[in-house]
């Protein structure tokens, strides 16, 4: 029983050795063979890589090739009958010292990344030394084609720094506003609100650079612009320098994405000099329009403010069927005057005259103007005959006393005038020129009568002209 429980034993130990070296053997033909397929599959893998994958070794001091595929290497127009050429072999001599010194820092252990262009792409390259027992034997390098990555990056890169120099040489000033800071500024925006330093505008909190009558408006606008993703129309608005001197401003904003993130893009410049220029228009356009209602020599208005005034108020006496009335006064024998005592002191006659009828106390705005010559005319809105005929009178008087010597006159020793008195309550269908010719009428029958006198058209001595 021994005996063959013995043998059994020898025989299944046998068999059951058999049949693991079997299994063993069956195992190790299939490991093989999936060996292989992945050596395969890495083969093809390394192959089919856009980049570049190789191998180096240094041989008696020079680095050599023991393995290169992937697409890039094929691209660059090298073939497997490359592998085993050295570095100097492939390269072009001004590329050696270079190759070189990256090999040999791989090759004293330095595991690195370096960008290498060759053939007009670039590549990055991730070096990796291969080490046994702390010598380096091998090392592998592989390389990606980054050229149309890098191009990108140079296109971003120059439109970048263009839009750069575009906005730091906007002669606008333009700050960028995100999270309630401001975030950049251009040259023209740090002159104005930083006095020529960023640090120092940076350094202001956005609510001292309005002017706090406008601080209001300004944040409103802001809001609106980050919840409506809006551009604003150009609106003006009062900035304060760094010192807190204020200057008035033109703006726009609109909204923009800051490095992922909404904010407000903010454009101004400065229009002080504009609303100054605006304004002297202004005032002299004021001044020309007086001027051309003035009468250069005496000061008063002259003949077209008088044609103005006189359309208006007919109108207004039209309207209020209200009495409006005209007084016209000729300096006598002034042409003798200016005979005897010169051109010059005929001005100054004028002068005075005029002077004496600008005194005159008109109510209703009523106007004087030098009418032509030495020809004066006065208007008196809402004033009858009777009433300007009183003022009339008063205007002789006036002259009595301001006494001019005249020595070429033939009714007085003094400057004396001759007046014209006439009024009518127009009516619509009126004849706009008959107030003024009929004053004209009574003046030259004062004239007739001798001078030195008015005369009142529509009184007894003067032939009634139908109205
Ligand atoms: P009459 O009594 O009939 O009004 O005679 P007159 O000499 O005043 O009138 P006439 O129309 O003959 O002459 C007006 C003069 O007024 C002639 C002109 O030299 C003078 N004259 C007009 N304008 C000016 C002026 O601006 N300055 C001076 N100095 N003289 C002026
Ligand atoms: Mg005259
Ligand atoms: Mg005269």
């Amino acid at each position: 029983m021994t005996t063959w429980t013995g043998t059994t034993t020898i025989i299944s130990t046998i068999a059951a050795a058999l049949l693991w070296g079997r299994f063993y053997y069956v195992r190790m033909r299939r490991a093989g063979a999936q060996l292989k397929a992945l050596q395969l599959e890495y083969a093809a893998l390394l192959r089919e890589q856009q980049g570049i994958t190789f191998k180096i070794k240094k041989i008696d001091g020079r680095y050599c090739y023991t393995m290169a595929d992937g697409q890039l290497f094929y691209r660059l127009g090298l073939t497997q009958a490359d592998i085993g050429k050295t570095m100097e072999d492939i390269f072009p001599e001004s590329m050696h010292a270079y190759i070189r010194s990256i090999y040999d820092r791989a090759w004293a252990g330095e595991q690195f990344q370096y960008e290498s262009e060759l053939k007009g792409y670039t590549y990055l390259n991730s070096v990796m030394p291969i080490k046994k027992d702390g010598q380096t034997v091998e090392v592998i390098i592989v390389g990606s084609d980054i050229t149309e990555r890098k191009k990108a990056e140079k296109d971003m890169q120059e439109s970048e720094d263009r839009y750069r120099r575009l906005v730091d040489l906007s002669p606008d000033a333009i700050m960028v506003i995100g999270n309630g800071k401001l975030v950049l500024a251009n040259q023209k925006a740090i002159q104005y609100l930083g006095d020529g330093s960023l640090e120092k505008l940076m350094e202001r909190p956005l609510g001292t650079i309005v002017h706090p009558d406008y601080l209001t408006r300004a944040s409103k606008h802001v809001q609106q612009v980050l919840e409506r993703r809006d551009v604003l129309r150009p609106f003006e608005s009062v900035y304060l320098r760094l010192d807190g001197q204020p200057f008035d401003v033109e703006v726009t904003a609109s909204w923009m994405q800051y490095n992922g993130e909404s904010a407000v893009m903010v454009i101004f410049r400065d229009i002080t000099q504009r609303k100054l220029e605006k304004q002297q228009l202004q005032e002299s356009n004021k001044l020309l329009s007086q001027l051309a209602h003035v009468d250069g020599l005496t000061g008063i208005a002259n003949r077209r403010f008088f044609d103005d005034m006189f359309d208006k108020e007919w109108e207004l006496a039209v309207h209020g069927a209200l009495p409006l009335s005209v007084i016209l006064c000729d300096i006598d024998y002034f042409k003798a005057y200016n005979d005897s005592y010169g051109h010059q002191e005929g001005d100054t006659c004028l002068r005075q005259v005029a002077g004496v009828l600008n005194r005159l106390p008109l109510a209703n705005g009523g106007v004087v103007a030098r009418y032509g010559g030495e020809e004066f005319i006065i208007l008196l809105p809402e004033t009858s005959l009777e009433d300007a005929a009183a003022i009339g009178g008063m205007l002789g008087d006036s002259m009595m006393k301001l006494a001019i010597p005249h020595r070429a006159s033939r009714v007085s020793s003094s400057v004396t005038i001759s007046v014209g008195v006439a009024a009518i309550t127009p009516t619509a269908w009126a004849d706009k020129e008959v107030l003024v010719r009929h004053a004209d009428t009574a003046l030259y029958e004062a004239k007739q009568q001798g001078r030195n006198q008015m005369k009142i058209y529509g009184s007894e001595s003067m032939v009634k002209e139908g109205v």
